[in-house]
């Protein structure tokens, strides 16, 4: 019997043709329509619906590529990709992510590969340096980074270790536990809290920049008190997904701080706009945060998923996290020499995923980072003058980095109409939020690939597709 594994030298030909794929995908990218327009069920009806019993040769799986899957793709690389916010990727990061597949390991403890362990606590202290975050999410101190597969995970994992402090699951003393974010935050707050299996969350009300207000979370905190319960956790958000807006860290630290709560710091596009030491100030109070997140694989050219995840002091995230099997021991472990940060996560297997950062890092460097986050913001504040000198147009939230909130002052619908009819030419793809109860576009330039042109011809087409006011 021949075995079916590849040999190193048809591992070499169909690795170049995949490689060449992506090449090639990315030199087309302008060539889509930036959404996918593929009706639901288009896909599966061209999939066979049984395994193939033999295997086939890899030259029909990458033809099925172009053919099948291509359609049902919407080009998040493309540079008319303003949807959302952005998923960038870089050819340094494809290729951490085909070392890490090569090398296959799980790197749940040190002992199950050192070099994921000790490479990703070092490069995650290299980004304490490159965005210039307190000293004290250094793992040269009590605290310390770990990737995490998403904010989403990051803002569990906080909240987990927020309740451990405050007493763990099981004995709670002081009342039942609230949560606090203000309306404008993530939905993933929401989720963490009843994953926890707690009750109470508060959402707080938000300033005219829909950033929180200290004042309204201090009353509710006191409330809730008074009521015989327990504020032990706050998440802050430093770019929110509406409008990048930005909580005032500094107050809200201070709340935190007189309430005995936990700080959490979802920066998870926005952080990265610290590379550039000019925008350092959106982490002004980062230093009263207990935990603080941001995601490389959002704007930082590094590919899903990679949530940096610090925390201040890492006592109560590995104690509210940590469960020991007899199979998971080893010396190292058991001498406490090493980080296991399978007790940093959720999940018990994880990926080598700093290496793509690694990766990254070190293909860009400090000054090549700090130009991409600078180069975007600096697009996004033409853009933002545009819409301001436009009359039919009224910018919907201030635009302190990469993402334009806009609407026609025609109201709603008119508002909607534009949005498909933009989307509908697949030149460009913007997606829409709620502000003050209105429909508001949202144009977030974070694509690696996005220049001044692409941003001018989307901005001509809104103008051209908009009626009078
Ligand atoms: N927090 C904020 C402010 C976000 O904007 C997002 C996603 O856009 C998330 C959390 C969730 O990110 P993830 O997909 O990494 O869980």
């Amino acid at each position: 019997m021949t075995s079916s594994h590849l040999s190193a030298e048809e591992f070499r030909r169909q690795g170049r043709a995949a490689v060449d794929w992506v090449a090639d995908y990315l030199e087309r990218l302008e060539s889509f329509p930036v959404q996918s327009q593929v009706a639901p069920g288009d896909v599966r009806a061209r999939l066979p619906s049984s395994p193939p019993e033999r295997g086939e040769p890899f030259a029909t799986v990458l033809a099925d590529l172009e053919e099948v899957i291509l359609p049902g793709i919407t080009h998040w690389q493309a540079p008319g990709f303003f949807g959302y916010f952005p998923a960038n990727s870089s050819g340094p990061s494809i290729m951490g992510e085909l070392v890490s597949a090569g090398l296959g390991v799980q790197g749940m403890s040190w002992s199950t590969s050192p070099a994921c362990t000790e490479l990703e606590t070092h490069v995650l202290d290299w980004m304490v340096e490159l965005l210039g975050l307190p000293g004290r999410f250094l793992s040269s101190g009590a605290g310390g980074g770990v990737i995490q597969d998403s904010a989403s995970s990051a803002t569990l994992c906080a909240l987990l270790a927020a309740r451990e402090r405050a007493g763990g699951a099981g004995g709670v003393a002081g009342g039942p536990l609230v949560a606090y974010a203000s309306v404008e935050a993530h939905s993933s707050v929401a989720k963490a809290v009843r994953i926890a299996g707690l009750e109470h969350l508060r959402l707080i009300e938000v300033d005219d920049s829909f950033a929180l207000r200290p004042e309204a979370l201090d009353a509710a905190m006191v409330a809730d008190r008074r009521a015989g319960r327990r504020p032990f956790f706050v998440c802050a958000t430093v770019g929110t997904t509406g409008s990048t807006a930005l909580d005032p860290l500094a107050p809200i630290g201070e709340i935190c701080q007189r309430h005995g709560a936990w700080l959490h710091v979802d920066g998870a596009m926005a952080g990265v706009a610290a590379l550039d030491p000019s925008l350092r100030w959106i982490h002004d109070g980062l230093e009263l945060a207990d935990s603080y997140c941001t995601n490389p694989h959002k704007w930082m050219l590094v590919n899903f998923d990679c949530d940096c995840f610090w925390v201040a002091d890492r006592t109560d995230l590995v104690a509210a996290l940590s469960v020991l099997p007899e199979y998971l021991r080893n010396p190292a472990s058991d001498a406490g020499e090493v980080i296991d940060y399978r007790d940093w996560q959720v999940p018990l297997g994880r990926r080598f995923r700093a290496l793509k950062l690694w990766f990254v890092i070190r293909h860009y460097g400090a000054s090549g980072l700090r130009a991409h986050v600078a180069g975007h913001v600096a697009l996004a504040q033409e853009l933002a003058g545009w819409v301001g000198a436009d009359p039919r147009f009224e910018l919907a939230a201030p635009v302190p980095l990469n993402l334009v909130c806009f609407r026609h002052v025609g109201g709603d619908e008119v508002d909607r109409a534009l949005l498909s009819a933009l989307n509908a030419t697949g030149r460009f793809f913007l997606t829409h939020t709620e502000l003050d109860g209105r429909h508001t576009i949202r144009l977030c330039i974070g694509s690696a690939r996005t220049e001044r042109r692409h941003v001018e011809a989307c901005w001509a087409l809104v103008q051209e597709l908009a009626p009078p006011a």
